[in-house]
């Protein structure tokens, strides 16, 4: 049944009716598998290179123990910034040997007559306008897209995972990933490939990174001036999550949702709808909401968990910090459940369920 407008806006707390929602990804599988959900804001960021543009998007570090800004000019360039690093990011980029800030880089290009997209998170897209303004820098040409955000957990946290990572394998990191799809769009996986040739994967929510990730967000986070209403981007981009099997526009490897809400954010649904290698529909826009509340809701502190993590991990590092915190018990429970039922006979499993109907 279609809700009003003013039911709407009642059931999410802001003005969803005045979001238009779609959903979208590459058309090839190919395409899909290296992005976080389909792929829209490499697509997006794809439009602009193809009309002279240049683009600002998130980077790992060198070393893979950090995350940063860089500039693309060429689609080349955008390939590092695909998928999601789940650490806050510095605002800076490398720029001939020196880092500089992003924010002035921005500034510069847009200056300098460019096309400009900014791509980053709702927090970050909130400080560049505020910096630009400031600037009394001429906006007419900057695009900004940023994504549902969740909050990410701190770079220290990647950094004591990946050298652990090396110490295990003997050899430096040479590719990473957390959204690698091993499985498909679900579970996320971690993918760590080593100079020495050697692999590493495991599941990203079993992995110590993941319950960081779950647990020890940045303190900001948890009062989020960003959500809802209050994104500032043109156009946010997130996972296009309550897409089930079997429904029209699911697809294994992703979907993205984008939710754009002014002018700008229209023009760039029109380029992206214009490309031969991406499908945009319109997507349901209570089914996209109901199951992505990070769009319009602050994530809650685990008060007491979270400062003996903090206290832990800065002492001891991130084992210790895991292992010693009161959810790990319940988390390696769940991993050994995940595990138990993987082993048994799909027939035994549904017999079990009809079981505990009875
Ligand atoms: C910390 C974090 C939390 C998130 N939480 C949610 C959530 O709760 N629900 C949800 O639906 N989606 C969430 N996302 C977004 C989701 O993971 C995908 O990034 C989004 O679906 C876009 O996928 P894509 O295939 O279009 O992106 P791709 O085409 O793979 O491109 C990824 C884009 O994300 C940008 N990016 C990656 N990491 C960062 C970062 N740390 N800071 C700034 N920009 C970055 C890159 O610049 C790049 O443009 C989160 C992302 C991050 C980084
Ligand atoms: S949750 Fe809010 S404050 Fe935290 S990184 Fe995301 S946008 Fe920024």
């Amino acid at each position: 049944m279609s809700q009003t407008a003013n039911e709407m806006n009642d059931k999410y707390g802001f003005d969803a009716e005045g979001l238009r929602a779609y959903a979208g990804r590459y058309k090839e599988d190919a395409m899909i598998a290296v992005s976080s959900s389909g792929g829209a804001a490499s697509a997006l960021a794809e439009c602009v290179i193809e009309e002279g543009g240049v683009v600002f998007g998130a980077v790992y570090t060198d070393d893979f123990k950090g995350a940063c800004f860089a500039c693309a000019k060429s689609k080349e360039e955008l390939l590092p910034m695909k998928t999601s690093k789940y650490i806050m990011t510095d605002k800076r980029i490398l720029k001939d040997g020196e880092w500089v800030s992003v924010f002035e880089e921005v500034s510069m290009a847009l200056t300098g007559g460019s096309t400009v997209m900014f791509i980053g998170l709702p927090c970050d897209v909130g400080a560049l306008l505020v910096y630009l303004d400031r600037q009394a820098v001429d906006t007419e040409k900057l695009f900004t897209v940023d994504l549902i955000c969740h909050g990410p957990t701190y770079p220290e946290v990647q950094k004591d995972y990946v050298e652990t990572l090396e110490a295990k394998y003997g050899a430096p990191v040479k590719e990473f990933s957390t959204r690698c799809k091993a499985k498909g769009w679900t579970p996320p996986f971690i993918r760590a490939v080593f100079e020495n040739g050697k692999v590493h994967k495991e599941r990203f929510y079993e992995s110590e990174f993941g319950f960081a990730f779950r647990l020890y967000s940045r303190t900001s986070c948890f009062s989020c001036k960003f959500k809802g209403d209050d994104h500032k981007a043109d156009i946010t981009v997130g996972d296009y999550w309550g897409l089930k099997e079997g429904m029209t526009q699911y697809h294994r490897l992703g979907v993205s949702v984008l939710f754009s809400r002014n002018e700008k954010g229209e023009a760039l649904m029109k380029m992206l709808s214009a490309r031969s290698d991406f499908l945009v529909e319109d997507a349901d826009k209570t089914l996209a909401l109901d199951n992505n509340r990070n769009f319009f809701q602050r994530i809650k502190k685990p008060e007491q968990k979270y400062e003996k993590f903090k206290t832990d991990f800065e002492a001891h590092g991130l084992h210790y910090a895991v292992i010693k915190n009161p959810d790990y018990k319940i988390h390696k429970k769940r991993i050994l459940k995940r595990r138990i039922k993987g082993l048994m006979p799909g027939a035994m499993i549904r017999s079990l369920k009809n079981k505990r109907v009875k």
